[in-house]
């Protein structure tokens, strides 16, 4: 008898992107004229076109790749060192991050969830909400929770409420946690974290000897250079936290798929005996016995992204988006809604008015404006209030949005 992993039946069978197709192709069925209107702010994904230095590099990539001479087989599973190196001396500058720590992968979403394989089980791990969801269910399918409750928290995590009311900055945990999942720029909050904000949580892991996660997806559109965009700008960090960052949102690879990680050599767990052993070697097995590496066309393509055109190009994305963002924030605004987030990130953070749950706000947008928008709920029970519009978009569709917005709550 083949044995399922019986923690997957724990997951929500309505998973929020999901729930959201559905919700919308019932209102295609019901009302096809006014879908022809639809605009989606929904899912995090974006809209504008790969960085023309990331489409020659690719270009030549495949080239080399036709020819006996220079072709290609397996790379190294790491990531090929011209990358690791780029990397290492343009995205941490200054920073002390050697080239030997960076492992390149396909994308943060899988790291962040196969990152769990060199943890053990029974340990407490502390999540904020709202949250990415993939944290969240990756720790459901290792087994690391019980069951889950109608509001979508699962017994044995530590939730770490982030709402307007604490200013979206999580307090440390009452108890002893041994994992802390940490996203700066916030998806879904968009709101940021300052450097005295992320001393604590250093401070709080080097005392407690807890490892920080912390994910820097979207650290392109940190606006403000007082602002951190590694955790490794902080000082002990290197001993206490693993960086995830990715090409997605500033290169727009969410469909091209490069990303890494960063594991410092000093950083270590413990055995169940209390013996100390570095969690680099741990990935560095992991990741050569269950991935194979990234396609070298796409490799170099990443590389790109740091050539003088590139910064440029990845700048001008990261300005288009984030003027999405300021329309979007200044249009809620101005119908009274109080909004946050979209001042150094791709998300604006929206309150739901006065009497609306944010799965009512979806139904709204959705109904009277025809805008795809995410319900906070589905991020976890502390975004039930809020609702979450991406920048994500053309600017012509947000300007469109930002109309709608107007004519339904101005
Ligand atoms: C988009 C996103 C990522 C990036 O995922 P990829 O798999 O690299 O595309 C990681 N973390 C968060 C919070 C995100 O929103």
């Amino acid at each position: 008898m083949a044995r399922i992993n019986e923690n997957f039946l724990k997951l929500k069978a309505g998973y929020l992107f999901p729930e959201i197709a559905r919700r919308v192709n019932a209102f295609s069925d019901a009302e096809p004229e006014k879908a022809i209107r639809l605009i989606r702010c929904g899912i995090g994904d974006v809209t504008e076109p790969l960085p023309p230095a990331a489409r020659s590099a690719m270009k030549e990539a495949v080239d080399e790749l036709g020819e006996r001479e220079s072709f290609r087989g397996y790379g190294p599973e790491q990531g090929y060192e011209f990358l690791r190196q780029a990397v290492a001396e343009n995205a941490y500058a200054g920073l002390g991050v050697d080239a030997d720590e960076i492992f390149v992968s396909d994308g943060s979403k899988c790291d962040t969830g196969n990152i769990l394989d060199i943890f053990g089980g029974g340990q407490k791990i502390a999540i904020t909400d709202p949250v990415y969801p993939v944290y969240v269910d990756t720790n459901v399918m290792a087994g690391n929770t019980g069951e889950g409750d109608d509001s979508g928290q699962f017994a044995g995590l530590v939730y770490l409420p982030c709402t307007a009311e604490n200013d979206f900055t999580p307090a440390l945990p009452e108890e002893k946690v041994d994992l802390i999942y940490l996203c700066y720029p916030n998806n879904p909050t968009g709101t940021v974290a300052t450097a005295e904000q992320l001393e604590k949580w250093v401070d709080y892991a080097r005392g407690n000897d807890a490892v920080i996660l912390y994910d820097a997806a979207y650290e392109a559109y940190v606006q403000d250079a007082g602002l951190p965009r590694s955790i490794y700008e902080i000082r002990g960090a290197r001993e206490c936290a693993i960086e995830f960052r990715s090409f997605s949102k500033n290169g727009g690879f969410t469909g091209t798929r490069c990303a890494f990680i960063v594991i410092p050599k000093e950083l270590t767990g413990s055995t169940a005996g209390g013996e100390r052993v570095a969690l680099h070697g741990l990935w560095a097995r992991r990741h050569s016995t269950k991935f194979n590496g990234v396609s070298y066309p796409v490799q170099r393509a990443a590389e790109a992204l740091f050539s003088v055109e590139g910064k440029t190009q990845i700048r001008n994305l990261v300005e288009h988006y984030m003027g999405n963002a300021a329309l979007l924030k200044e249009a809620c605004e101005r119908c009274g809604l109080a909004v946050y987030g979209g001042e150094h990130s791709p998300y604006v953070w929206v309150r739901c008015p006065e009497g609306v749950d944010s799965w009512g706000m979806f139904d709204k947008m959705l109904q009277e404006a025809q805008v795809v928008v995410t319900p906070g709920a589905g991020f976890g029970a502390a975004g039930e209030g809020y609702f979450r519009i991406s920048a994500f978009n053309s600017r012509e569709n947000v300007e469109e949005v930002c109309a709608r917005i107007a004519e339904v709550f101005g």
